[in-house]
């Protein structure tokens, strides 16, 4: 990620501005077009009153604008309950890995929790979660193959709560024959939960690669429909993508990003900083 936005704007404080082409640039960072057409405005207005634009300053302005400061981790359920908290989104986005992340995360601040290995239809990823688990060393619950994920997550609940787990993390399916039945199946998954306690899911929480720019957006928006969205593991922060989507996501939906992933190994996992965030990608 680091890099896009600085070459970007080296370029254009280097000679004259062309507008259009700034603009265009934003928009190719992954910041969206509302959002680029904003901070390209306010740099034109201030072009006119200034000699020399601070388009970091600027850009840095906007965005700091539309972020939280800082995103709470999780903290547990005053009641005592399993914090109910599913991990959602379309495979390949690193959703299991991202689970045994949070989980890893979770477990080194001293917290108790249960996993549930509920992305039933890819065989593989209840063997990777298990393998995770073992590692991280935090118990699992997984059901037969092809389980239904909403009954394994029930099961997950009785497990964590006769624990006394203070979380129950859920990795969900992220593939099904269709989108349509994707959602249903989430939906299904929170109805579950939901008879155990009925408050839950307290959490849900969107993975999305951020090097999928636009892809990731339009995740979110689908997703956010099915099962409300509670924030968004950004992952892959790491690679060549520029990361904006993160702004889009808060800025269209008003979804925080809670965490993100910078690796494939396990503790290449942070709370979403801002500040981090902003002088990585400016
Ligand atoms: P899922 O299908 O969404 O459950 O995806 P996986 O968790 O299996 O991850 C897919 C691939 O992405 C794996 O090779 C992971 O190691 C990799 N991956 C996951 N998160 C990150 C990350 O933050 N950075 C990088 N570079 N790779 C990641």
């Amino acid at each position: 990620m680091a890099g896009f936005f600085t070459k970007l704007v080296q370029r254009f404080t280097k000679a004259e501005i062309d507008w259009d082409d700034l603009e265009a640039q934003l928009i190719a960072g992954d910041l969206g077009v509302k959002l680029s057409m904003q901070i390209v405005e306010d740099l034109q207005a201030q072009a006119r009153k200034l000699h020399d634009v601070d388009i970091v300053e600027v850009t840095k302005k906007h965005i700091r604008a539309l972020l939280p400061a800082y995103t709470t981790p999780l903290p547990p359920l005053i009641s005592g309950k399993p914090k109910v908290v599913l991990v959602v989104g379309v495979n390949g986005t690193g959703k299991t890995t991202s689970t045994a992340k949070l989980a890893n995360f979770l477990k080194k601040r001293g917290n108790s929790l249960v996993l549930a290995a509920a992305d039933t239809f890819r065989a593989a990823a209840v063997e990777q979660l298990e393998v995770w688990s073992k590692r991280v060393d935090v118990p699992l619950v997984k059901g037969p193959p092809n389980a239904d994920p909403a009954a394994v997550c029930f099961d997950a609940y009785t497990s964590a709560a006769a624990r006394s787990a203070q979380f129950l993390i859920c990795d969900t399916a992220g593939r099904l024959h269709t989108r349509h039945n994707l959602m249903e199946e989430l939906r299904k998954v929170q109805r579950i939960v939901g008879k155990k306690d009925p408050t839950a899911p307290h959490e849900v929480l969107l993975v999305v690669d951020a090097t999928t720019g636009g892809n990731a957006l339009q995740q979110a928006r689908e997703f956010h429909k099915a099962v409300p969205l509670t924030g968004i593991i950004a992952t892959k922060l790491d690679g060549s993508g520029k990361g904006g989507v993160v702004v889009a996501i808060q800025q269209e939906l008003g979804i925080p990003t809670r965490f993100v992933g910078t690796g494939e190994q396990v503790d290449d996992f942070a709370p979403f900083n801002a500040d981090t965030y902003l002088d990585q990608m400016l």
